[in-house]
């Protein structure tokens, strides 16, 4: 029958670019996976529209269109050199400028970079706003670092990039180690170099200068509400639930808030160390003063809730029986057994509010047991959406309220949700998110670099 033929055609296309992507950039394994989650969703839309393989589309979307290595010197408290090394990968900009955060962390490499970086092409297109994908960062370990090293390090760091970025070229925002603060240093780093006041250069800044209200809250508020739209259609709510949600960074707190908001008990989060377990529900104004103000490790937070426990290591934190559980942590984060773990103990729905928080082997685990599941790139990209709502106020030097922020948050992970559903259900995948966001952001990429011509 044609319509085997053309699958089968589709899926030798498929491999074989695969195969050239892992012979391109050998172990790049995280780089990998995510590249394989996007093209195992393609097969359909590949057999429908052979204009994508004439376009020889794949090929050209898994290389980036720039990679920037440099080398970022800096000096510590004590007068010692050290020496890290800073990335920014500008991977596509048929959409918009390039735009997506930096992370700071000694797990930082090609490969990291390289996997973020092809996930906010996608994520960024479903957000429906006008900015491209790119990702950036250093392996510099902000762990333990004096406010001053944080203020030497970032002045080093964009004496470089400064001369990549710009408004229109591409907007770096945070993630990982890169908060408020390393914005600021960074922003005005960059206002020295340049002589000028280019308020759309970085995204994630302080109210004070240019910066959105409501995109502090923006990613882990987005998670909610799109795990919320997921519930919903089950006839399910954060209403009386309990939810698992690791991390105690920028999106966790913001999960967490928001979920408390929707009348969820949240009764465990985590650092990079271990995990808080407090069956009364977590006091989130002690994680905030804890993590926010006083950039402590979340084992303290035992010793003013003494009812509460502390474990070390971060995978356990799986095995506390929930309805809803949210990964705000980082990349593969959960894997098979504490997929399981979660399905055993009677999980509803996962809500990824970090990047690609959950192995293969995990997602098949939720995928075989009909667990609804949110996945990174339509889940947290409320961020990355609001992001691009406070490049649309410096654009036009005006700033909008919490409420009108929120509001268009809450209307862009409603329509996230929407699109995914329908691609899932246009291309075979009925019920899978996972297949339908990749679809949806894919095929607003792919259709706008065949516009712009090869
Ligand atoms: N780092 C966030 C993400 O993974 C936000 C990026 C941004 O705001 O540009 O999407």
């Amino acid at each position: 029958e044609l319509k085997d033929k053309e699958t089968i055609e589709a899926k030798n296309y498929i491999n074989k670019v695969f195969e050239t992507v892992k012979q391109r950039n050998p172990n790049e394994s995280e780089f990998h996976q995510v590249v394989k989650e996007m093209f195992d969703s393609l097969v359909p839309v590949f057999a429908k529209h052979p204009v994508y393989m004439e376009q020889s589309i794949l090929e050209r979307i898994v290389e980036p269109e720039r990679v920037i290595t440099f080398r970022v010197p800096w000096v510590d408290d004590q007068g010692k050199v050290h020496v890290n090394r800073g990335f920014r990968v500008q991977f596509n900009s048929a959409i918009g400028p390039y735009k997506g955060g930096l992370r700071f962390h000694p797990s930082v490499n090609a490969s990291i970079i390289k996997f973020l970086g092809f996930e906010q092409i996608f994520k960024n297109a479903l957000t429906g706003q006008p900015i491209g994908g790119g990702k950036g960062g250093s392996d510099f370990d902000p762990k333990g670092k004096s406010d001053g090293e944080i203020m030497k390090f970032t002045q080093s760091f964009m004496l470089e990039l400064f001369r990549h970025i710009g408004p229109d070229v591409d907007v770096p925002a945070g993630d990982i180690g890169v908060g408020r603060r390393e914005i600021g240093y960074m922003f005005g780093q960059y206002k020295r170099i340049r002589g000028g006041y280019e308020a759309g250069i970085l995204t994630g800044k302080g109210l004070e200068y240019g910066g959105s209200l409501t995109r502090t809250e923006a990613t882990g508020y987005g998670t909610v509400y799109f795990v919320q739209e997921m519930l919903k259609e089950k006839g399910l709510s954060f209403t009386g639930s309990t939810v698992v949600v690791s991390g105690s960074g920028n999106v966790s707190t913001y999960a967490i808030e928001k979920a408390l908001q929707l009348g969820a008990k949240v009764v465990a989060c985590s650092d990079s160390d271990g995990y808080i377990y407090d069956p009364n529900g977590i006091s989130l104004d002690t994680v905030k003063r804890l993590k926010e103000v006083e950039r402590n490790r979340i084992l303290e937070y035992v010793k003013e809730h003494p009812h509460a426990q502390y474990f070390e290591g971060c995978s356990g934190i799986w095995s506390i029986p929930c309805d809803i559980a949210l990964p705000c942590a980082t990349q593969n984060e959960i894997d098979e057994s504490a997929a399981e773990m979660l399905v055993a103990n009677g999980v509803k729905a996962i809500g990824e509010g970090a990047n690609m928080p959950s192995t293969s082997e995990a997602i098949n685990v939720f995928l075989r047991n009909n667990i609804l599941f949110g996945p990174a790139k339509a889940a947290n990209a409320g961020g990355v959406a609001v992001s691009a709502l406070e490049m649309a106020q410096n654009s036009s030097r005006l700033s909008w309220t919490f409420e009108e922020v929120d509001a268009k948050l809450q209307h862009i992970m409603i329509n996230i949700y929407r699109n995914s559903v329908k691609a899932a259900e246009d291309y075979g995948y009925s019920g899978n998110l996972i297949a339908g966001a990749n679809i949806a952001g894919f095929k607003k990429a792919a259709d706008a670099m065949i516009a712009q011509g090869v």
